[in-house]
């Protein structure tokens, strides 16, 4: 049987040398050209059968075992992020304005170690496992969707994945029941006016006063409309309008983003952002035109599968503490695997105060403890083989 402890070990170094590898050459979302040729290079000779660019830039690599078996799938994304690298290491990104800020290097780097590992003990596997390499995560509309409509989850019984994070220390398997991530939408929202002079608003229709109200209007909607026991945020994270100090602009614009965990309070929101818009063009008599845009699904857990990796990590080597947090109002395209299939998404600790691995994920400082990587190894092998009953 596989000694699992001893196989990491043995590709330590070079999950190491992947993960750097990833790291000083990032590329961005939907641009991951060089990035997918790699991965490609990594998996080729395992023996799998492997589909390339699914959906786009995807990779679908299968291990088939045996007809009669279920088939696991293990996903993990592979695009940087438009961030300047502002680390001091040997392995900082070489590409000017393009950096593995959020981890995926090692989402990476963890699911090519997985595969080498498991094909090399093919014989012992209790399911086919689907290994998903998934391109741009961090971008609407994600790679995700388009992988799924390309049949990546074909065949495939249950869907696993895990992403790092800095706020948890090496050894930490981190699990959310139900909801671990929200919805992601975002809205625009032009308010046109009547340009003017300064000196006279009477002769102008101020678009800067009436969007100003409607931004404190928006801030109503989570106090007073949404049920308190059911999260929302709308955030206005944009507000642009005139250049000159004197004149009154013709137009001001607004971007903001939406986040839900229910669908039923998601459409409140939705709808009340359309009503209080109209309100403010009875108020101001200006034109408010609307563009609400859905983004990323709620990630829901299936609740069984949380269960069945939290069995599976009994008498683990290196996930030294399984802990249940609270979900995220974060956005993760890991939703749409999981709106086709049962499975689960976790957190793998990669924290390390004593090496500056602990700046929040997508900073430009962003690095991990590369040793959290095996438990990372350990958590999903142990998945595939938690499976053997
Ligand atoms: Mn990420």
């Amino acid at each position: 049987m596989m000694n699992i402890t001893k196989e990491i070990e043995a590709h330590y170094d070079d999950m190491v040398e992947i993960r750097r590898h990833m790291h000083m050459n990032p590329e961005i979302s939907f641009q991951e050209e060089n990035t997918k040729q790699y991965i490609f290079d990594q998996i080729k000779n395992l023996g799998f059968d492997i589909k390339r660019d699914v959906g786009g830039n995807g990779i679908v690599a299968r291990l088939q075992v045996d007809n009669s078996y279920k088939t696991v799938g293990l996903r993990a994304d592979f695009d940087a992020l438009p961030i300047q690298d502002e680390k001091e290491v040997p392995y900082k990104s070489q590409v000017d304005g393009a950096m593995h800020a959020c981890g995926h290097d090692a989402h990476t780097a963890m699911l090519i170690t997985v595969a080498r590992i498991l094909s090399e003990h093919k014989n012992e596997l209790p399911v086919n496992v689907v290994f998903i390499h998934q391109h741009a995560e961090e971008v609407l509309p994600g790679g995700a969707r388009s992988m799924v409509e390309d049949g990546a989850l074909d065949g495939v019984d249950y869907i696993f994945g895990q992403h790092v994070s800095s706020n948890y220390p090496v050894g930490t398997l981190s699990y959310t029941y139900d909801y671990a991530y929200a919805s992601a939408d975002s809205f625009a929202i032009k308010v046109q006016g009547q340009g003017g002079h300064g000196a006279e608003p009477h002769e102008a229709v101020d678009p800067v006063v009436a969007t100003a109200s409607l931004i404190q209007q928006l801030q109503s909607i989570v106090s007073r409309t949404t049920d308190p026991l059911k999260s929302a945020v709308v955030t206005v994270g944009t507000f642009n309008s005139g250049t000159v100090f004197n004149v009154i602009p013709d137009t001001a614009e607004i971007r903001g983003t939406v986040r839900t965990f229910e669908r039923e309070v998601k459409e409140k929101v939705q709808h009340r952002i359309e009503g209080i818009a109209r309100g403010i063009e009875s108020s101001f008599d200006v034109l408010c035109t609307v563009d609400y845009t859905d983004g990323y699904p709620a990630l829901l857990n299936d609740n069984e599968h949380v269960d069945h990796i939290i069995e599976a990590m009994q008498y683990a080597e290196y996930v030294k503490i399984v802990e249940e947090n609270l979900p995220s109002m974060g956005g993760e395209d890991f939703a749409y695997f999981l709106q086709n299939k049962p499975g689960a998404y976790v957190y793998t600790g990669v924290g390390n105060s004593d090496i500056k691995a602990d700046y929040p994920h997508h900073h430009p400082m962003f690095d991990i403890d590369e040793t959290g990587m095996k438990a990372g190894v350990e958590t999903l092998v142990k998945i595939v083989l938690g499976f053997q009953r």
